[in-house]
Order: C-alpha cells, then sequence, then structure tokens
C-alpha cells in the first residue's frame, strides 16, 4: 500500500496511544444519517459501561447530516449496541446508536425502530439472517484499486477467489477487517475475492433478529475505518463500474425455526410465494440504483420479475442445492443491492414470510429454473 497522510499520523501516534487513559472509557457512538453514511463521535465515560442502560444519551447537530433542518437541529442519539473498539482497543467501546427526534418521535431516516418493532412482533419464529456483504475499493484518486491508470484490466474470469499479482487486490485490507470484525464480536462468517476485480465481499451471519442489521451496519463501520488508514474508499455502489463488470449486492440468505427443521421445504416454498406477491414492495427497499445491477445478466434476476429456483444464481431467490437434497435449511434473497439499509430488508423480510398468506390471484407466476450456476 502506498504510503499516505493518515499511515504516517498513525505512526507518530503510536507513544500517545500507549499513555494511560487512567480508568476513562472512549465511547465512539456511531449512527446512519439521511444518505446511508456512518456518522461518529467521541465521548469520555468515567468508568466502562456493563450494559445499554448504564450509556447516557447523546446528541448532535441534524442539520449538518441532512437529518434537521436548522431551526430544530438536535438530534438524539439513543444507544442501541456495544461493541469493543478494535482500534483504541482496552476498555473502549464503539455504540450503535438510533437518532430520535426533539419530540419523541424516531427520526425519519432511524429505520432500525420500525425493523426492532417488527423482530420482536415475529421472535417465535426465531428468524435468522446471513447477508453477503459485497463492494468495491477505489484509491484516493477514483480509480479503481488495481485497475490500470486510464484503462481496463483484463476480462472478468481470473479474478473470483483469485490468488496471486495481478489477480486479487488490496488483500491487506480485508485482511484487516475481518480480524477487526472478529474482534468486535461481529459474526462474520467468511470473505472472498469477487468476479470484478477490486470488488470483495465478507458474510455476516446466521445473526438472529434485529441483531443481522446491527451487525452489518458495525461492519460496514470497521470497513470504512480500517480502509481509511490505507489511503482506500469504500463503494458500496450496485453497479460502480459500467460495462461487462459484475455489480455488487448483498445476497440476504433466511431461515426461520420450522425451515430449518426437517421437512422445511414446505415452508421455504410458502414463504417464496408470499415474496412473488410483493415484488415491488420489496424492490422499492432494495437499494438504489438497483436497476443498474439487476438486469437479467452477471448472475442476477430481472428487476421487473420474480423468479426462484434451486441453485439458479439468474433468479431473484435461489434455494441452494445441498438445501433442496436434505429438504431442510433456508433461502437467499439475491436482489438486494450492496448499498441497502438492511433494517429496511430484514424488516420488510420478516413482515412479509412471518405475515399471512396473500391472495392466490396476486401470486405473480414464478419461474423456476434448475440450472446450475457458479
Ligand atoms: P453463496 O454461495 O451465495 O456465495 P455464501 O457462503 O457467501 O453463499 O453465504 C451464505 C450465507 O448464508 C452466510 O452469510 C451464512 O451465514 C448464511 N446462512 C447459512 N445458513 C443459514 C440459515 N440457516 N439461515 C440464514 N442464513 C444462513
Ligand atoms: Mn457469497
Ligand atoms: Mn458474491
Ligand atoms: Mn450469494
Amino acid at each position: 500500500m502506498t504510503d499516505n497522510i493518515n499511515i504516517s499520523k498513525a505512526s507518530n501516534l503510536s507513544k500517545y496511544l500507549d499513555l494511560p487513559q487512567h480508568g476513562a472509557v472512549l465511547a465512539e457512538y456511531i449512527w446512519i444519517d439521511a444518505h446511508f453514511n456512518i456518522r461518529s463521535k467521541c465521548k469520555t465515560l468515567d468508568k466502562k459501561p456493563t450494559s445499554i442502560e448504564d450509556l447516557p444519551e447523546w446528541n448532535f447537530d441534524g442539520s449538518s447530516t441532512d437529518q434537521a433542518p436548522g431551526h430544530d437541529s438536535d438530534i438524539y442519539l439513543r444507544p442501541a449496541a456495544i461493541y469493543p473498539d478494535p482500534f483504541r482497543r482496552g476498555d473502549n467501546i464503539i455504540v450503535l446508536a438510533e437518532c430520535w427526534n426533539n419530540d419523541g418521535t424516531p427520526n425519519k431516516f432511524n429505520h432500525r425502530h420500525e425493523c426492532a418493532k417488527l423482530m420482536s412482533a415475529h421472535e417465535k419464529e426465531v428468524i435468522w439472517f446471513g447477508i453477503e456483504q459485497e463492494y468495491t475499493m477505489f484509491d484516493e484518486s477514483d480509480n479503481p484499486v488495481g485497475w490500470p491508470k486510464g484503462g481496463f484490466p483484463a476480462p472478468q474470469g481470473p479474478y473470483y477467489c483469485g490468488v496471486g499479482t495481478g489477480k486479487v487486490f488490496a488483500r491487506d485490507v480485508v485482511e484487516a477487517h475481518y480480524r477487526a470484525c472478529l474482534y468486535s464480536g461481529i459474526n462474520i462468517s467468511g470473505i472472498n475475492a469477487e468476479v470484478m476485480p477490486s470488488q470483495w465481499e465478507y458474510q455476516v451471519g446466521p445473526c438472529e433478529g434485529i441483531s443481522m442489521a446491527d451487525e452489518l451496519w458495525m461492519s460496514r463501520y470497521l470497513l470504512h475505518r480500517v480502509a481509511e488508514e490505507f489511503g482506500i474508499k469504500i463503494s458500496f455502489h450496485p453497479k460502480p463500474l459500467q460495462g461487462d463488470w459484475n455489480g455488487a449486492g448483498c445476497h440476504t440468505n433466511v431461515s426461520t425455526k420450522s425451515m430449518r427443521e426437517p421437512g422445511g421445504m414446505k415452508h421455504i416454498e410458502a414463504a417464496i410465494e408470499k415474496l412473488a406477491a410483493r415484488h415491488k414492495e420489496h424492490i422499492a427497499v432494495y437499494g438504489e440504483d438497483n436497476d443498474m445491477r439487476l438486469t437479467g445478466r452477471h448472475e442476477t434476476g430481472s428487476i421487473g420479475s420474480f423468479s426462484s429456483g434451486v441453485a439458479n444464481r439468474g433468479c431473484s431467490i435461489r434455494i441452494p442445492r445441498s438445501v433442496a437434497k436434505e429438504g431442510y435449511g433456508y433461502f437467499e434473497d439475491r436482489r438486494p443491492a450492496s448499498n441497502i439499509d438492511p433494517y429496511l430488508v430484514t424488516g420488510i423480510m420478516t413482515e412479509t414470510i412471518c405475515g399471512s398468506i396473500p391472495d392466490a390471484d396476486m401470486v405473480e407466476e414464478t419461474k423456476r429454473g434448475e440450472e446450475e450456476g457458479f
């Protein structure tokens, strides 16, 4: 990685980081702004909190983040989850917070509140999610990392799960992020280099209920912070480069307790029928610019129609081959884009899957493919 201003600062900083804190705990409060960017500010606590209830509510200027008008700009940060801080270490923590308005209503961009209500309403179903977060790395001049300046690398083929110089890029960032997630208690389940050069994926899950979206947001925060130290920008755009390059998604794997038990396939099929009936409503919260990605090419289904199939990567919904064979397990919704708010996506999935059965006339025809993908 090239030297940059952040790296040289970090090495000068190291001796200060060793200074004793005299019992103070640094709590970095993070929240989601109006554009799905993460913001953060830090607060000194005089002792280590043992639970969320020990943490003070805080506030920020919402007019600077497009979350509130200037004349009524205070937004309140209500702590929702605590994670160990892999950057400051020791007793220091990162606090994921919900945004609330002055009048006691959830902020317009606080989608966690509604999601948490849906999760607790359907708690009995013990819903699990696993999200595959894809992302693309750019250098400080906005070139995809490793791409020739002003040109293109060789076509896709050698990069997916690639090994060796010229086939993978910025592995250091990926490795550092993996360790940071583990340190913070994120249930990160794997990583792989993607089909497009400089694009990577990591998986978080299975996680139950609200913890899925909490942990995914936290993992994104950690990724931005790690990449900052390497002078790399992380893009979650679903089609960061036009042309014959794969887009980036957030495949969302899901199961309820009954789907995970022998005979679960009939519950998986019932869930897919319900999803078919609400394709448009789901697409509406499955990410901005997702139309650029869901073209029916590059291992996607097309945005205008719903389809499902076993082992078919050109469908909206894929049932993994192993699940079809065993007759129970989980399924994958391949439609969500990399830039989703996972609170919206896991929320609507829970609402649809755990809700009542839709009117049979409303169910769009579902195509069933049997093609083997990779
Ligand atoms: P793919 O073959 O689509 O690339 P991955 O291995 O990248 O699949 O991701 C599979 C995801 O499925 C992981 O995030 C994992 O946590 C999740 N998963 C596995 N079992 C379940 C389950 N029973 N319910 C929900 N998610 C699951
Ligand atoms: Mn994957
Ligand atoms: Mn992938
Ligand atoms: Mn997948």
